[in-house]
């Protein structure tokens, strides 16, 4: 308990929120009680510039146990020679990859924005696109990645490094495929081109050994630790090849970051001992099962949905209900379930409107939610979208009566 009754107050209203509200931003999640009290240890109030027994700071022996502890855990977690546990956030983990593999001015292939990447993908509001010459691949016809495509653009393109891995692409990614494709165009035109995969969404899917593990074709790899993972807010950057193990930490330290947030670092230790239980294997499968059993519910009851082939799939409220994006998740909003509007494949709408919403059961499956209580969530979104604004008292005791069965987020124990 901290004594700043002002700042108390506001962590007050935010578990109250937390807890009466249903969470479907895909990216979101619930730590553990555990894993919330590391990230706020005694850590904090260390510095250790550098690398564990290479620090510029004397006093870093515990600090140096924990993070090598960190990188053991990644390492089997992932099923990978090396990881670098330091970056503060996953879009700091890509400003520091993009440096340790390639210059400035070098040519990205990355998939278009509006189809479903990050901004770090070579959006202009972003350093990538200012530091680094974007240039893009489409999703097929059908919203799904098109192989076919990705080999033509690489002929076409030539780039110095081919980049997948995205925000709000609902279906499997086949990574031994595109290893393929870059193997296949670089023997063709005796060029060069890398392979990078943010894996920030699908980390934990990943973790659980419930698809392909990108480690395993991709020549680098980032993650968030937040998301599916459930673990600290961070970033991590992995790779099987020793000769970039050098370029990474330099990229990271002193590249891109002072001091690593020690206190960050163990807190992800935590997380990923959590995660190489059994436990967080049944708890990834019910994401899935849950974000799949919603996605049909919703198409069922004739809603244009993508399908989902992990934790997120995304909603057409244009064509299914008439609505802009923007005005389904503030209708949503206002009874207690959180969402975001997304841009879905073909948006004709502004990225401040879009047509769609994205919509995950990673967090909400964190606190219990069941696979009957993701039908009446999926029969709640289309009643509330379709309906007149009259009724929303009705639907808000709904919401109350679902999360009043839930897990309170301040008590989540999951070892
Ligand atoms: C969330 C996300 C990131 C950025 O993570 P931050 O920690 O918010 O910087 C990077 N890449 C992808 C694909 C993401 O979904």
């Amino acid at each position: 308990m901290i004594l700043d009754k002002e700042v108390q107050a506001y962590f007050r209203k935010e578990e109250e929120r937390q807890n009466g509200g249903i969470e479907l931003i895909a990216s979101e999640n619930y730590p553990s009680v555990d894993v919330r009290e590391a990230s706020s240890s005694i850590f904090m109030a260390k510095y250790a510039e550098g690398y564990p027994s290479h620090r510029y700071y004397g006093g870093c022996e515990n600090v140096d146990a924990v993070e090598n502890l960190a990188m053991e855990r990644a390492q089997k977690l992932f099923r990978v020679a090396y990881v670098n546990v330091q970056p503060h956030s996953g879009s700091q983990a890509n400003f520091a990859a993009y440096h340790a593999l390639i210059k400035p001015g070098d040519k990205v292939l990355s998939l278009t924005l509006n189809d479903g990447g990050h901004l770090t993908h070579g959006s202009p509001v972003s350093f990538s696109a200012s530091t680094y010459d974007f240039v893009h691949y489409p999703l097929g016809e059908d919203g799904k990645l098109d192989y076919d495509i990705i080999a033509k653009k690489l002929d076409e393109e030539n780039p110095d490094l081919f980049l997948a891995g995205y925000s709000a692409y609902p279906y499997a990614i086949d990574f031994k495929r595109m290893r393929e494709l870059i193997d296949a165009h670089n023997a063709a035109k005796g060029a060069h081109c890398l392979f990078m995969v943010d894996m920030a969404h699908i980390a934990g899917i990943v973790a659980a050994g419930l698809c392909q593990n990108p480690c395993d074709y991709a020549d680098l790899v980032t993650t968030t630790t937040h998301k599916t993972l459930r673990g600290p807010r961070g970033g991590l950057i992995m790779t099987n090849r020793e000769d970039l193990v050098k370029p990474i930490k330099s990229a990271v330290f002193p590249y891109t970051q002072g001091g690593p947030l020690e206190h960050i670092i163990a807190s992800k230790a935590v997380n990923f001992l959590e995660d190489l239980q059994p436990s967080f294997k049944e708890y990834m499968q019910n994401v899935l099962d849950n974000t799949k059993a919603a996605a049909e519910e919703l198409s069922r009851l004739g809603c244009v949905v993508s399908g989902t082939e992990n934790h997120l799939f995304l909603l057409n409220v244009l064509d299914s209900f008439g609505l802009t994006g923007l005005e389904a998740q503030t209708k949503l909003e206002s009874i207690g379930i959180t969402t975001n509007k997304n841009m879905i494949h073909g948006d004709t709408l502004k990225p401040s409107q879009t047509s769609g919403l994205r919509i995950g059961f990673a967090a909400s499956t964190t606190r219990g939610c069941t696979k009957k209580q993701v039908i009446e969530i999926a029969d709640l979104i289309y009643e509330v979208l379709r309906g007149k604004e009259e009724d929303l008292s009705r639907y808000k005791e709904k919401v109350a009566g679902i999360t009043s069965t839930w897990k309170d987020v301040m008590d989540l124990h999951q070892l």
